[in-house]
């Protein structure tokens, strides 16, 4: 583990060009050359589970497509600027309504009778920013946490923190030495209440305090996001390319090598280098070939895979089944995955380097394409 004692989480440089991911259609009025400041609307949300967008930098409006702006970047240009949006007297749904219009994303709120809780362990490998943040940018969680006080007035919040973290001194603290994938935020939930919920209701980590402590210290939407970046820290607009990235950080994946968006446990291997990073966006890793190195193997029937199986899920059944018939036997058995969290532990098991991250990904319903790690 690093030690975070000098992270700073450094101020990328203006990109070129941006391309932004829209929230609903564009507002009315939005047209290709229009000039645009920092923290202008560009669309406001379509869904309870969206926030607003803005521009993340100034510059002007090169093309709309879909739900898609691409921004040229210029630092001399402007628009209309956004004027701040004071969120210090409000609760509840009227707060939370205030932070979206900030570009905030909603978080899901705790269940019935459940407390808050702040999970500031490092969830997955590859995702090292939540203890950098904890660090880093303390006073913007302790905003953050406060404001939770407001989302939720009723409800008693708890912080989970490893033995070595400072406690932001808002609730109660439970420590855990816990190693992955028990770090997970649903595992995390599962351990401290006992009920597994595959929608992480009421559990907030670093990146969420983040961005709530952000909006409402300075008033001004959100743009930027705090993230790792081939185990370096940075502060980057919303709507990087990939491709911008790789340039700046002089990063050449080589054939077979594997971009991942997120944790190197279950994040998603890059599909399009010109995509702007989203507002969930965390981490970029590089995966060298090597890893994908090993031919797969017949199975062995030893049940390494469901032992190492936080759920205990049965994959061992459906991954012993020959390659060649994965996608029907997926069709039919893939509802006994449908908790499965892609947490990979079932594939880093296997002795035969079965590519169980696929299987589980040709399984689920929602169709995830996750990769074998
Ligand atoms: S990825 Fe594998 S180990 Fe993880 S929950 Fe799914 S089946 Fe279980
Ligand atoms: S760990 Fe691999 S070899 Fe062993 S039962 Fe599971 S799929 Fe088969």
């Amino acid at each position: 583990m690093p030690s975070f004692d000098a992270i700073v989480f450094k101020a990328w440089p203006a990109p070129k060009e941006l391309s932004v991911e829209l929230s609903g259609p564009a507002l009315q009025g939005l047209k290709r050359g229009r000039t645009l400041s920092q923290g202008q609307l560009l669309s406001l949300a379509s869904s309870p589970f969206l926030s607003d967008v803005h521009a993340p930098l100034n510059g002007r409006l090169i093309s709309l497509i879909g739900l898609r702006a691409q921004i040229e970047v210029d630092p001399n240009l402007s628009g209309l600027p956004p004027s701040p949006i004071s969120l210090d007297n409000l609760f509840g749904k009227e707060l939370e309504d205030g932070l979206k219009k900030l570009g905030v994303e909603p978080l899901l709120a705790p269940e019935l009778g459940d407390p808050v809780i702040i999970s500031a362990l490092v969830p997955q490998p590859g995702l090292e920013a939540a203890e950098a943040l904890w660090v880093d940018q303390r006073s913007t969680l302790e905003v953050g946490a406060a404001v939770l006080k407001r989302l939720w007035p009723d409800r008693e919040l708890v912080e989970v923190l490893s033995p070595s973290q400072e406690p932001l001194g808002l609730g109660r603290v439970e420590r855990y030495k816990a190693t992955y994938p028990l770090t997970l935020p649903i595992l995390v939930k599962r351990t401290l209440l006992g009920s597994l919920d595959l929608l992480k209701r009421g559990v907030v980590e670093p990146w969420d305090l983040w961005a709530l402590g952000v909006a409402v210290r300075s008033g001004y939407p959100v743009t930027h996001l705090p993230v790792s970046i081939n185990k370096s820290y940075y502060l980057v607009p919303l709507g990087l390319k990939i491709s911008s990235i790789l340039s700046q950080v002089n990063l050449r994946p080589m054939r077979r090598d594997v971009l991942v968006l997120g944790g190197l446990m279950s994040g998603r291997p890059v599909a399009r280098l010109d995509r702007g990073l989203g507002k969930n966006f965390r981490a970029l890793n590089l995966i060298k070939a090597a890893l994908f190195s090993d031919r797969p193997g017949p199975c062995r029937y030893c049940r390494l895979c469901r032992l190492a199986c936080p759920l205990d899920l049965p994959i061992n059944i459906l991954a012993s089944q020959p390659l060649s018939l994965w996608p029907q036997t997926a069709a039919k058995l893939g509802s006994l995955l449908d908790g499965c969290l892609s947490c990979a532990c079932c594939a880093l098991a296997c002795p035969s380097r079965r590519p169980l991250v696929d299987f589980v990904g040709l399984a689920k319903p929602q169709g995830l394409k996750g990769r074998h790690l």
